[in-house]
């Protein structure tokens, strides 16, 4: 082959062909100081500045001033356009002419009043071509605009990445021009770095390497920058290389354009928005070039954003839809973290993503894409499969710390035996850009070798780079077929996934949740959002059932179905992947803060209006309507707003307020016109009643206090705090079995160092826990609080720090399983991590967690690397330790983080990272944990409807009408092991008369069980997650009850068609 020396020296030829590409060295010589021809400066720049993020008719019309090349604008956040004037030489008619564009930030370039490109260095966008061959006819004179984003792709953090964004940073135009693009040299150019990838990808000691080295080699020989003629013999060179095919068993990796896009991170909602339109722009531009090339593009959400603020972007990306180039992937509203959204939240993220995909892009996703987030719930692939979607991708458990996962290709099986096809990309990225050595990686890494002989490899620049570019797709087409390389594929997601199932008789099976051993902090950092995340999500569930019953029971009423979907929407978008999980910036924080605002004082205006349809019409008196809306009977004490700010304490007892132990309903309502210190169960599965005079009163035995402790005892359990407030013994009265172990004190508050390796607000490690240091209080602080009546307390003071302090009232109610600690802190730490533990008398190798729609059970020692690497894991309202015949269940109501380690319950609290956002936890804040010991198991002993109920309180809204006189409920289920869960109006029903329940069996049993309504329903159909009517037809709905059956964790979704208004 080669006509010079016959010995070839392997370093220095290598590095001989990296010179003739360098962008570094030699340039004035080798071919890569070719790739532009002639160049010359725009006609005339001018810029206009601003703090805001101007639609394009505005900014255009704004004054602009002169500007040049060198020029810096800013600060962070704010925005730059730039009109561009240009000419374009006579003497370049029959070449291709590009505008050069270096700056620092994100730039669109704007033509004819539309979004044509994105420009950001970081993404390797810095040209764009004006014209692939100027004519002699075309116009040379143009005007452009570019409109730069002050941020960076990732945000403008100072000094590194995740820190905090620097406020005064200023950015630069280093490049402004025309240049003459050599489209012969790029191509050599592409060749000669895919030669030299694969001889140093393959190395020394492989044959094909010399042969792509030497062929290199002789690239360089035949070929003369200077010379143009002199090029094709060197690509016939390359083409004869890359043409040498080899067999059929070779891997095939299924390539496919993507950019992950987070929603808000580094940066706010806002400029996300300019993300999507810069990135997907670029990528209709790539479309248009390449129809061989397919672009996989997630989240609902961001495709609405280009909807409504780029309708012509919006229109070309569904035409790439239709073309099949463009592929809506995820079928979520969000990639939304995988842990900590509820179990509805969950199931609307597919369904507010799936109706909006059917709706703009005629189809729904068949894949659930999530690649970037901090672990997997157990429940998604029953949600999944509901949704109609049976493929899951991602790869962000190859950031394990401690285990490699095992595959990559396999079957995942959630909590209710629901299967799905996962992938994970073994090249283990979504950013991709083609080059040999992530090939050769993919291969070489797939754990599932000899199983399947196909992977996927998502290439492009996330983040607002703009997605994939030219060079990457140039690059991978080069590759498609060529010995010595595995097969490369211009591929879908259909393609890849349909591949996989082919071949899917030999896949392994993984059970359980997806646990990432990395970012075990997110379930603890900012404590405000995940407090407005929980508590939005009750609010939502208590105005779907509200306004459901409303929709039932009066003619009048109008469901909110618009704004309850705008609502639904708004708390979506915070469960992205670096919102509710507390990773993202102080901007972002602030932003979701108002989001969790609107939901609250929309959703509580939405209340009061279904209480009001709810007392029209019906005789009673006026006064409060106290509202249950949980699917079981309550007993509890509530406070009752009285005149002029100040509350009684009130206790239900099912309808009218009156103890009636045979008739107490459930969902129901009832009415109190008179608030009074009075104890009530009420009525369940949404119960209205109405309050009386004040019953006969079960009250208990005030709280007693000898040598500084207090006892609070109400008959079921009985409980010591010491003067410090810890708790030395938690007894359940009627057996005196003592909850906490011997020698140990609950209700311990430790603080531990909190230094991570690098991803502070993500990451807490293991280490913290050898710098345990239990906050030790001063005997004397504790206090009795409320005394006697429906209600015992105590209450006391901490001091956790210098700066930090403490205050707790201990509260337990007449007939209340659990005692309740309500907390308040003043949180002025850093880089500290503050818990609180229980030891419980109880020894079982495994502790239960809630999940979504469900529990599952984790480690309690650290056997094998498998179980130490779960020191920190999630949970939702309760976890619980049990061992034969009893237990102790630790309820919360906005926390996430948890452990049991050995006996000890341990509860996280609050955290003090300081990067993205140096504020963060900082400040005020008040939760709530509960402690509940139990006889038997948690299921027999009710742990799970008392974390309900400590999550959703009895509602007492004010009446403006009569309420109704009698108490009265909707929903009642015989079965303890199923929760009703959600209750709304269905998605499409004819005269909006249809409603939706969603149901679930919370025990891990197989379970018949009786719904019974008192609703007028006409027609009840079983429906999946989206609510497509199940093809078995109506269920048998006789006096006003019909029979379900659940297997363990199975959520079932049930149409009722209520009965037309009356008149
Ligand atoms: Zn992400």
């Amino acid at each position: 082959m080669a006509a010079a020396p016959a010995l070839k020296h392997w370093r220095t030829t290598l590095e001989r062909v990296e010179k003739f590409v360098s962008p570094l060295y030699f340039t004035d010589c080798n071919l890569r100081g070719r790739l532009f021809g002639d160049s010359c400066p725009v006609a005339e720049l001018s810029s206009f500045l601003t703090p805001e993020r101007l639609p394009y008719q505005e900014a255009v019309q704004q004054d602009f001033r002169p500007a040049q090349v060198g020029d810096s604008f800013g600060p962070t956040w704010w925005t730059c356009w730039f009109r561009v004037e240009l000419t374009i030489p006579e003497a370049w008619v029959g070449q291709e002419v590009h505008l050069r564009w270096e700056s620092d930030g994100e730039g669109l370039v704007w033509r004819d009043g539309e979004p044509v490109q994105g420009l950001t260095k970081e993404g390797e966008k810095t040209s764009y071509i004006l014209t692939d061959k100027l004519g002699e006819k075309d116009p040379r004179s143009l005007t452009l605009y570019v409109e730069v984003a002050c941020n960076g792709l990732l945000g403008a953090g100072k000094g590194s990445m995740i820190a905090a964004p620097d406020p005064e940073k200023m950015f630069q135009v280093s490049r402004a021009e025309l240049a003459v693009f050599h489209r012969d040299v790029y191509k050599l150019l592409v060749d000669l770095e895919l030669l030299l990838g694969i001889a140093k990808g393959l190395g020394e000691d492989n044959q094909r390497s010399f042969q792509a080295l030497y062929t290199a080699n002789q690239m360089v020989n035949v070929c003369d920058p200077a010379q143009p003629e002199t090029f094709p013999v060197a690509q016939a060179l390359a083409s004869k290389f890359f043409g040498q095919r080899w067999g059929e068993s070779q891997h095939t990796i299924h390539a496919m354009g993507h950019c992950h896009i987070d929603t808000a991170w580094l940066w706010p909602f806002k400029e996300t928005v300019r993300k999507c339109a810069r990135s997907w722009v670029t990528v209709v531009q790539l479309m248009e070039r390449n129809p061989e090339f397919i672009f996989a593009c997630s989240q609902a959400q961001q495709l609405e954003w280009v909807r409504s603020h780029y309708p012509g972007l919006h229109a070309r990306l569904q035409e790439f839809a239709c073309r099949g180039q463009f592929v809506p992937v995820g079928g979520t509203w969000v990639e939304m973290d995988g842990n900590l959204p509820s179990g509805e939240s969950m199931v609307r993220q597919f369904l507010q993503g799936q109706n909006f995909f059917r709706q703009e892009f005629g189809k729904m996703c068949s894949e659930f894409w999530l690649p970037d987030t901090f672990g997997y719930s157990a429940q998604l692939p029953q949600i999944m499969r509901s949704c109609g979607i049976k493929r899951f991708l991602t790869q962000k458990l190859s950031w394990n710390l401690v285990n490699s996962f095992p595959h990559h290709t396999f079957f995942w099986e959630g909590l209710d035996g629901s299967q799905v096809l996962a992938h994970f990309p073994p090249g283990d990225s979504y950013g991709m850009q083609g080059s040999v050595e992530e090939v050769l990686k993919t291969v070489a890494k797939n754990r599932d070798k000899g199983r399947t002989n196909h992977s996927a490899f998502l290439f492009g620049f996330g983040d607002g780079g703009g997605g994939p570019t030219q060079t990457m797709v140039d690059r991978l087409k080069r590759l498609c077929n060529t010995d010595g390389l595995p097969r490369v594929q211009l591929s879908s997601p259909e393609r890849l996934f349909s591949a996989l199932e082919g071949h899917s008789g030999q896949l392994c099976t993984w059970v359980g949740e997806l646990f990432l051993e990395l970012h075990n902090g997110t379930y603890t950092t900012h404590a405000q959002i995940k407090k407005g995340n929980r508590e939005c999500e009750r609010i939502l569930h208590d105005v779907e059932l509200l306004s459901s019953l409303a929709l039932a029971r009066s003619t009048q009423f109008l469901y909110p179905a618009a704004l309850l979907q705008d609502l639904w929407r708004l708390l979506l978008l915070n469960q992205f992947h670096d919102v509710v999980t507390g990773s993202c910036i102080q901007l972002v924080a602030e932003e979701a803060m108002c989001h969790y605002e609107d939901i609250r004082s929309h959703g509580n205006t939405l209340l009061s209006a279904a209480a009001a349809a709810l007392c029209a019409g019906e005789p009673g008196p006026e006064g409060l309507l106290i509202v249950n809306t949980l699917p079981w009977k309550r007993t509890e004490v509530l406070a009752l707003p009285r005149p002029g700010g100040a509350h009684c304490l009130g206790m239900s007892w099912g309808e009218k307020f009156l103890p009636s132990p045979g008739h107490r309903p459930r969902h129901g309502l009832c009415s109190c016109p008179h608030p009074h210190l009075t104890a009530a169960p009420a009525a369940p599965a949404a119960c209205v009643c109405s309050a009386r005079a004040p019953a006969d009163l079960a009250s208990r035995p005030p709280p007693t206090k000898t040598d500084g402790s207090v006892t609070l005892d109400n008959g079921i359990i009985r409980v010591r705090l010491d003067p410090t407030g810890r708790l030395t013994s938690l007894v359940l009265v009627a057996s005196g079995r003592e909850a906490i172990a011997e020698g140990t004190v609950g209700n311990q508050f430790v603080l531990f160092d909190d230094v991570p390796l690098y991803w502070d607000a993500w990451d807490v490690m293991d280490y913290h826990l050898e710098t345990r240091k239990p906050v030790l209080g001063q005997a004397g602080t504790l206090a009795v609080g409320t005394e006697g009546g429906v209600r015992g307390s105590a209450w006391f003071l901490l001091q956790i720090s210098p700066n930090s302090r403490l205050s707790q009232e201990v509260v337990l109610d007449v007939g209340c399983p659990y005692v309740r600690f309500h907390t308040e802190v003043h949180w002025h730490e850093a880089h500290k991590f503050l818990k609180v533990e229980f030891p419980a008398r109880v020894r079982s190798p495994q502790a239960t967690y809630e999940v979504q729609f469900g529990h599952l059970q984790r480690p309690t020692h650290y056997n094998t690397s498998w179980d130490w690497a779960r020191f920190e894991v999630w949970a939702h309202r309760w976890m619980d330790l049990s061992e034969h015949g009893f237990g102790l269940a630790l309820l919360n109501d906005c926390k996430y983080g948890a452990s049991v380690r050995g006996n000890v319950l341990s509860l996280s609290l609050l955290r003090a990272p300081k990067s993205p956002d140096a504020t963060v936890d900082m400040g005020r804040h008040e939760f709530t944990y509960a402690l509940m010991p139990h006889k038997g198991s948690f299921q027999d002993a009710g742990v799970i409807p008392a974390a309900y109920s400590l999550n959703f309180p009895l509602l007492a809204l004010p009446a403006p009408g009569p309420a109704p006189a009698a108490a009265w409920s909707a929903f009642s289920v015989s079965s303890p092991a199923v929760v009703l869960e959600t209750v709304k109006q269905a998605e499409t029903s004819p005269q909006g008369r249809t409603l939706l329940l969603r149901l679930y069996e919370a025990h891990g049993s197989h379970s018949d069980c009786w719904l019974h309504t008192s609703l007028p329903v006409q027609e009840a159909v079983l429906c999946d997650l989206l609510e497509r009517r199940d093809p078995t037809g109506p269920l048998l709905l006789r006096d006003n009850r019909l029979k379900l059956t659940f297997a363990p964790f199975q959520v079932q979704s049930l149409l009722l068609l209520l009965q037309p208004p009356p008149n």
